[in-house]
């Protein structure tokens, strides 16, 4: 078991307060965002990344995993127009999907990733990248690493003047997140380590010296899958969406076919509510998920000062 945590992951702010700790994790007061507590230690983080989370021959079943790279592609297409000429480097790049498409697109792109083989990957920290990047990613990778605040103060040093910082989170602060509480799909713990509200986020990228163009509650992605993995989850058994939208090698655990079928069978009926529940949740400002886009200035503002 690792540390009780006494202080928010994001803002820094004391969270020792009895009354703040929510199961498996602790709201901060000031900046509404949530810290994973106890803090896992490296052996369980290694743990809960197992061979499972994303095995050789890719995580989903079916049109999942190529439906995934449409999607990547389509941000390999955005991050193109909206970044300056110059290498793209992609924090937590899982399979490299987005990467590829990026180089696909002419771009020099290279991802970070834990044990990867690809020599377009490496296994680093981003505080041990050096170079200038004119974009740095952050796509649903910000909330798994040990000192987010750390990273994004190190990206923006990464990037050159007019590059851009683009990060997509799961949001705290979503209707999602509220109706399912300790059950939300995007809690993902322990592997998720803090849990940011769009307030929260928008504000550490201001923070940091950054200039926020861009906010977006549906881009980040996942905010049907959000409602529809609880609304399944609230089925009698419980049964898993995850799981069973899973390839056999990427489950935790063993699903009869029949099992599975009767979940899938669920949710192909719950998926008119989710994608309305998504849709209202979206247009109330909301999102299931928080993206950004940041842009470092070309400039530093000058200050002026008369004789
Ligand atoms: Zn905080």
């Amino acid at each position: 078991m690792g540390e009780a945590v006494t202080t928010c992951l994001w803002c820094c702010g004391p969270v020792d307060d009895p009354r703040l700790r929510l199961r498996g994790r602790v709201r901060c007061p000031g900046c509404g965002s949530q810290t994973t507590d106890p803090m896992p230690s490296d052996e369980e983080l290694g743990a809960a990344y197992g061979d499972w989370y994303r095995p050789d021959v890719g995580r989903f079943a079916g049109v999942g995993d190529s439906l995934l790279r449409r999607l990547r592609g389509r941000s390999a297409m955005r991050l193109d127009e909206i970044a300056p000429a110059g290498a793209i480097l992609d924090v937590g790049c899982g399979d490299g999907t987005l990467i590829e498409a990026l180089q696909a697109r002419g771009r020099r792109a290279i991802g970070l990733e834990r044990q990867s083989e690809r020599a377009d990957v490496l296994d680093l920290d981003i505080s041990e990248v050096e170079g200038e990047y004119a974009a740095v990613v952050f796509w649903h990778s910000l909330e798994h690493l040990p000192d987010p605040r750390g990273a994004l103060v190190h990206a923006r040093r990464l990037l050159k003047p007019g590059g851009v910082l683009v990060v997509a989170v799961p949001n705290i602060a979503s209707l999602q997140a509220r109706a399912f509480g300790d059950r939300w799909f995007a809690l993902d713990l322990p592997r998720h380590l803090v849990h940011l509200s769009d307030r929260a986020l928008v504000g550490g990228l201001r923070d940091s010296d950054l200039v926020v163009e861009h906010v977006s509650p549906v881009r980040g992605g996942q905010v049907v899958f959000g409602w529809l993995f609880g609304l399944v989850g609230l089925l009698p058994g419980r049964p898993n969406l995850y799981e069973a939208i899973r390839r056999k090698a990427a489950r935790t655990r063993p699903l009869t076919p029949s099992q599975r079928l009767a979940t899938l069978a669920a949710a192909g009926l719950l998926l008119p509510l989710a994608a309305l529940a998504a849709l209202l949740e979206s247009a109330a400002g909301h999102g299931g998920t928080v993206y950004a886009e940041a842009r470092r200035p070309i400039a530093a503002a000058r200050v002026t000062t008369y004789p």
